[in-house]
């Protein structure tokens, strides 16, 4: 029989799993790749949708196109998994394995936040949608983005989200008429990187996008349009871009898996404290913020460890902890921060200045994974 790996989930972490495992074993190893939606959708393309920059189809990239050898695709819903016999159930049927990687990212808790649900998100591709839907009536007073809770996916995306919507609003011709107000729970915008945080302050001061900073919206009472922060005080809005509160889906938590909101995992084995059970990305504890580079880069570290084993290689390398993630600054330019986690004695960020030839970087960034993972050219 072939050595079975179940990965649940094909967002950055399961796609790179799969495709790792499938480049070094092939046909030799039988990997399921299971998730409930139809296509996966980069994390920042929401802002470009919600700003229109393209559109909701252009940037959903099908399962249907993965074809890689020794992996399968099944699209279903997971409704458990138990991981002391590393079974998992779908709403399709039953699954054991040998090794079981959980790669099922952040799920939203709009009700955490009274309000919220009423109000605008822009981290799921709908939310995202229907901003953009609702964009062109805001021409006047003030806008909110708000973020209700830590740790939330992709910390600068709060502070491109501001960026993105003052180079909106310029071109509309009715910057001039409205504010622009960020609200987060750090004391700057990115605080591995305090380069890049300066660059994104300056980028606020030169814009006149106010910084509130180490506050969350607490609740948004949509009668009055007013964003409660968490130390009481109000903010009138005229449009709110929320940041949802973030928790492990709840399938991993009724799991056994999870120690309060998220699952702890071994940072250079990536192993949970089930033997075989690995958790990568957003749904992980692993002192490492959640990205889509570090979700990819915990799966590609953890498919090299897999294989070897199977192969009866060399162990590879652990896990290092780095990745390099893309800044939106607006007016055409793209900062990047390269940041490593795990080998200093403090997290630390080099910051590489917001340039048009950055751009480039990003869009080949998207296009080798899109090549990688699902052959599209
Ligand atoms: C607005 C925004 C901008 C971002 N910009 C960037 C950026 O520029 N760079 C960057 O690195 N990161 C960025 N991110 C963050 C990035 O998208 C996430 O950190 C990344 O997707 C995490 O990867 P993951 O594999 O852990 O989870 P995900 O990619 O979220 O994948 C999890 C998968 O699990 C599936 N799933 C969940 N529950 C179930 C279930 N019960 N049954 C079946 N399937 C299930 C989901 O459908 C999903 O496909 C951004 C995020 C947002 C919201």
């Amino acid at each position: 029989m072939k050595p079975r790996v179940l990965a649940l989930g094909a967002g950055f972490g399961g796609l790179e799993l799969a495709t790792v495992l499938s480049e070094r074993l092939g046909d030799s190893i039988d990997v399921t790749l299971i998730d409930k939606a139809d296509a996966f959708v980069f994390g920042y393309s929401k802002l470009d949708m919600m700003f229109g920059r393209t559109t909701p189809d252009a940037i959903r990239l099908r399962y249907s196109e993965l074809a890689k050898p020794g992996v399968r695709f099944v699209q279903e819903t997971i409704t458990a998994i138990d991981p002391e016999t590393k079974t998992v159930t779908t709403d399709g049927g039953t699954y054991e394995t040998d090794e079981l990687v959980i790669a099922l990212g952040a799920d939203y808790d709009y009700d955490a936040t009274p309000g919220l649900a009423e109000a605008n998100e822009f981290y799921s591709p709908e939310g995202a949608e229907h901003l953009r839907d609702a964009l062109p009536a805001f021409t006047k007073g003030r806008a909110i983005v708000g973020v209700c809770g830590a740790p939330f996916k992709c910390p600068p995306a709060p502070s491109e989200c501001a960026l993105m919507l003052h180079d909106y609003l310029v071109e509309r011709g009715v910057r001039d008429d409205c504010e622009i107000v960020l609200v987060m729970p750090f004391t700057k915008p990115i605080p591995p990187s305090p380069d890049a945080s300066d660059a994104l302050l300056e980028a606020f001061d030169e814009r006149e996008i106010a910084f509130v900073a180490q506050r969350k919206v607490a609740s948004l009472d949509g009668d009055r349009r007013v964003a409660v922060l968490d130390d009481g005080s109000e903010l009138e809005y005229e449009m709110f871009f929320g940041v949802p509160v973030h928790r492990a889906p709840r399938v991993v938590r009724d799991s056994g898996l999870a120690d309060g909101d998220w699952v702890p995992a071994d940072t250079s084995t990536l192993q949970t404290r089930y033997a075989g059970v690995y958790a990568v990305g957003d749904v992980a504890t692993l002192g490492i913020p959640k990205a889509g580079m570090f979700a990819e880069g915990e799966a590609r570290a953890l498919a090299h460890a897999i294989a070897a084993r199977i192969e009866g290689a060399e162990p590879p390398r652990p896990y290092d902890g780095t990745a390099s993630c893309y800044i939106e600054f607006g007016a055409g330019r793209v900062g990047r921060v390269d940041v490593d986690f795990l080998s200093a004695a403090r997290p630390m960020g080099a910051y590489h200045r917001a340039s048009t030839a950055l751009v480039a970087d990003k869009q080949e960034f998207g296009a080798s994974r899109r090549a990688r993972w699902f052959g599209l050219r």
